[in-house]
């Protein structure tokens, strides 16, 4: 009787542990999708903030696909730097 009181108590706690970590997996898993979903958004602005110039003269911003050092500003016609541009 003694004997199945403890069997039952381990069996009991071993239940408890299962639904932790059952537990635990869900949230690792949730959080590595969200993870995984940010990262590939990130790349994905990151490429199209790439192409994105925006002029000094004019302030005006313009997709730039040619790849060109000094794309030129469709505004006011005048060769732009390709720095990243602020995101804020
Ligand atoms: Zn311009």
């Amino acid at each position: 009787m003694r004997l199945w009181h403890h069997g039952n108590r381990m069996f009991r706690l071993e239940l408890h542990e299962l639904l932790f970590v059952y537990a635990g997996l869900c949230l690792v898993i949730i959080l590595l999708a969200s993870v995984l979903h940010n990262v590939r958004r990130n790349s994905r602005e990151r490429h199209a903030h790439r192409t994105l110039v925006k002029c000094h003269l004019c302030a005006f911003e313009f997709r730039d696909e040619t790849g060109a050092d000094l794309p030129m500003c469709p505004c006011c016609g005048t060769p732009v730097n390709r720095d990243p541009v602020s995101r804020l």
